[in-house]
């Protein structure tokens, strides 16, 4: 599945040498989710100035072209601390460069630089208060409004600032803020979005150890770091020197109105496998996933004298689904074998299409290929982890059919997705979404051209994650139920949420 786009990585770091060489890396890691844009901001001491300034460095395009001038960190992006941040726009904003972040401030306490994961799902009725009272707005993101309502707080110290803005937001957001003196990790009170907690160096080390944060833990392999823990949702974690020193932390948290709403999208496919979210492994639980899977749609039993089935996963992100699929039917008694029957290009970028192309079948076969001599006269079974405006999916099918396959099956690791996200995921309205446009199962079968079409159940999902991982926290599953935990205002696009 690749028709939905993660909004944004955000990464932050306190106490490092050369920290924004730290958080290249962390967003390096992170740049599955957001490829449109890249920025970095430091906090350092500018003798010249007398004061504490926040240098970025910021632009579209991926990291490693955003900052492919080792001058940047050499001279600019100076200081031990500094937040960084991927993103992925909806088409209405994206050309738009003031809505690149972190966003960087200067208001009446000092610097402030804020990057944000996630979707405010009161962005409106704020931004009108806001226009009503002449407030003036420099981007179109609703990130943009945190800042405001901290610089216009009436408390005196910086963090009741923070924290009275933050009780005044709804929906999803995962945060890195950088003051003058701190690095402030946020999770809403549903803890949408993950965010964790690292530590890089030794506790004995002079002035304490460095300390991370990221939204997911791969960020942290890249840099060497230890994953200490999550944040936990509602909590605001102060990080400054003197946590640092000790090991100890001020930590707050904000009320919970709705109860613990983990996104469990990010299971089936946001987050890399290899890294832990929620408190568990993406490997651990996709597997589980795609075991259950069998379960709920196993194999065709194939008639003994032909060859065994094989099953492909549509790569990368439902490889690990695909064997732990794979490994259940066998134990179940189904005769099937895993076989890599797609190769995918990982360096395709913005493709040229020269007039009168398909625009997005010649974009699914730039960025995938057949393997005929594994497809040819083989009953294959085509695993992909969700299923979301169909056509991929279909052009697929089509390249799998055009390299021999005597059937097709397709299996999808999670249940139809019916309903969009607002909660921080680039989801097509409703009207477009591949199940809602057919009656039944038959019907999207015959226009996707596949023999036999089964997905993953909601229970099937429920189950597989819990078994997983048994966390004390619950999750949204809103794209398949149709079931918000926080009430959104349905039928606003999201161009109209962002302005
Ligand atoms: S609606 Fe779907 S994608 Fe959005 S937070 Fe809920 S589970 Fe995740």
């Amino acid at each position: 599945m690749r028709r939905i786009k993660e909004y944004c990585g955000i990464f932050g770091i306190f106490n490092a040498d050369n920290a924004a060489q730290h958080i290249y890396y962390g967003l390096h890691a992170l740049q599955h989710r957001g490829q449109e844009s890249a920025g970095i901001v430091t906090s350092t001491y500018d003798e010249r100035k007398k004061r504490r300034v926040m240098p970025y460095h910021k632009d579209q395009g991926l990291v490693l072209d955003v900052f492919n001038d080792p001058r940047i960190f050499e001279t600019k992006l100076l200081g031990r601390a500094g937040i960084g941040h991927n993103r992925y726009s909806t088409s209405g904003a994206a050309d738009n460069r003031a809505n690149i972040q972190p966003f960087v401030v200067h208001y009446r306490d000092g610097n402030l630089a804020l990057g944000h994961n996630g979707n405010l799902s009161n962005a409106r009725e704020l931004r009108n208060s806001f226009s009503q009272r002449g407030t003036l707005f420099l981007t179109t993101s609703d990130s943009e409004l945190i800042l405001h309502l901290i610089a216009q707080s009436a408390r005196r110290k910086q963090i009741d600032q923070i924290l009275d803005a933050l009780t005044q937001v709804e929906g999803a957001f995962s945060l890195v803020i950088l003051t003058d003196d701190s690095l402030i990790a946020v999770r809403d009170p549903n803890g949408f979005r993950p965010l964790a907690l690292g530590r890089l160096g030794d506790a004995d080390r002079p002035g304490g150890p460095a300390y991370c944060v990221a939204s997911e833990t791969c960020a942290f392999d890249m840099i060497g770091a230890e994953y200490v823990r999550d944040i936990e949702p509602g909590e605001v974690l102060v990080i400054n020197q003197k946590g640092c020193e000790t090991g100890r932390f001020e930590s707050y948290h904000l009320a919970r109105h709705h109860g613990v709403s983990q996104c469990v999208f990010e299971y089936v496919y946001f987050s890399r496998p290899d890294s832990k979210i929620f408190g568990e492994m993406v490997d651990k639980v996709r597997r589980k996933i795609g075991k259950q899977l069998a379960h709920d749609a196993p194999v065709p039993k194939a008639p003994m004298h032909e060859k065994q089935p094989i099953v492909i996963a549509v790569p990368d992100s439902s490889n690990t689904a695909t064997l732990g699929y794979v490994t259940e039917c066998r134990k179940l008694g189904y005769r099937c074998r895993y076989e890599i029957g797609l190769i995918r290009n990982h360096y395709v970028g913005r493709t040229f299409i020269s007039p009168g192309q398909n625009r997005r079948e010649q974009k699914v076969r730039s960025k995938f290929n057949t393997v005929e001599g594994v497809l040819k006269d083989r009953i294959v079974v085509m695993v992909d982890d969700s299923i979301v405006r169909g056509t991929t999916a279909k052009f697929l099918v089509n390249m799998v059919r055009e390299a021999g396959a005597k059937e097709v099956h397709f299996r999808v690791a999670s249940p139809p997705v019916i309903s969009p996200c607002f909660y921080g995921m680039d989801f097509p309205s409703a009207k477009e979404l591949f199940a809602n446009q057919f009656d039944d199962l038959e019907a999207m079968q015959k226009w996707l051209g596949v023999d036999s079409l089964a997905y993953l159940s909601e229970e099937g999902l429920m189950r597989a994650v819990r078994s997983a991982n048994d966390g004390p926290h619950g999750y949204c599953n809103a794209c398949f139920t149709a079931k918000y935990p926080v009430p959104v205002e349905m039928g606003v696009t999201k161009e109209e949420n962002e302005w």
